[in-house]
């Protein structure tokens, strides 16, 4: 079965040739308003062929949480019965879809839950065109857009899902669908430095971040298998090709481990490594996934900004949400799995 939503408009109307033109059209606006095959209004016979070939909704809502501070997560279904997660933030500059690029995760970052079953498949384009129909849908009118934002912070590695994920970045900014500004959407990556090279040749103009979380090359190693492949400076280079290209400011997320990337050495070298580079450091409190990692207090992780800040480094403290509803990447599919 093909999945609709993995077709531009263009692509719709010769995928379906058989059809008249506007009934692409129809399909496609059906797609974007997260419709089922029964609201779609089209001739019976058209919708038994389209049903027999194609799925329309690969995306379902499973399950909503809402959080004291308005954050929703939900737990959406694909059409595999696969489980993924996906979480909508207010935010006063506008609102925020966080999204998964792939089912569980294959990175193996220590503190992270998305990785703790494995990577099952990578979604399609369509199927991440879908979650952000399916959020937008339930959070307004289905016919306008909720959001401001999106970024690519859910479960899953972007770049180890490349081809679909650019191929739902040229969806998503499309004028013909939601016409997403490239500057308001982030793709997070654990710095799969091959990757940054062939993506900065397409110039977006999304912002890239990567997640650090160390300041050498061996405390990455304790946290994450991915530095065992690319070190700090390889990432760091790829960077400065990156900007080059694009001319964007970069951002590092940097998540803070207690006794493990938190000390005073570690400013020092996030000073050193970030000096040439145009970027801001996004310092995150470690949200605990039941592992030996511990976070540190929120005023130490303020004390940490700060120190960063007096040395000249532009960087922020990531305000926290949701954390009441397991707001942290696969936290709550990966208990939703432990529990079925
Ligand atoms: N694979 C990509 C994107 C997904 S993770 C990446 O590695 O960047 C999105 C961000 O959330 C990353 O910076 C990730 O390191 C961070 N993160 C994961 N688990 C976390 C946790 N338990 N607490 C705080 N941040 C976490």
């Amino acid at each position: 079965m093909k999945i609709l939503s993995d077709f531009s408009l263009d692509e719709l109307k010769k995928e379906l040739a058989d059809l008249p033109a506007f009934r692409a059209k129809q399909v496609f606006d059906a797609i974007l308003q997260a419709k089922d095959f029964s609201e779609l209004k089209l001739p019976k016979k058209d919708i038994e062929t389209l049903k027999q070939n194609y799925i329309l909704k690969p995306v379902e809502i499973f399950k909503t949480l809402k959080s004291r501070d308005g954050t929703k997560k939900y737990l959406l279904k694909l059409s595999d019965n696969n489980i993924i997660e996906c979480v909508y933030l207010l935010q006063n500059y506008g609102n925020t879809i966080c999204m998964s690029t792939q089912v569980g995760c294959k990175m193996g970052c220590k503190f992270c839950a998305s990785t703790l079953n494995g990577c099952v498949r990578n979604l399609t384009a369509g199927e991440m065109l879908s979650t952000i129909a399916v959020v937008n849908a339930d959070n307004g009118k289905c016919n306008e857009r909720n959001f401001t934002n999106i970024v690519l912070m859910g479960s899953g590695e972007p770049f180890d899902n490349y081809d679909n994920v650019v191929k739902w970045l040229q969806l998503i900014t499309d004028k013909a669908g939601f016409n997403v500004s490239e500057r308001n959407i982030s793709l997070s990556t654990c710095g799969l430095v091959d990757k940054i090279y062939d993506f900065a040749k397409l110039n977006f103009n999304i912002t890239l971040c990567v997640s650090l979380h160390a300041t050498t090359d061996e405390i990455r190693k304790t946290i994450m298998p991915i530095a065992n492949r690319y070190s700090i400076s390889e990432i760091v280079d790829a960077l400065k090709f990156y900007i080059g290209e694009n001319n964007r400011r970069v951002v590092f997320e940097y998540c803070l481990i207690k006794d493990v990337n938190n000390s005073k050495q570690d400013i020092l070298r996030l000073k050193e490594l970030t000096k040439d580079l145009k970027c801001h450091v996004n310092v995150i409190c470690l949200n605990p996934n039941g592992g030996p990692l511990k976070a540190t207090t929120r005023a130490e992780a303020v004390a940490f900004v700060k120190a960063l800040n007096d040395l000249g480094v532009s960087a922020t403290l990531r305000r926290s949400q949701g954390s009441d509803i397991e707001g942290a990447c696969g936290m709550l599919r990966a208990k939703t799995l432990k529990q079925n």
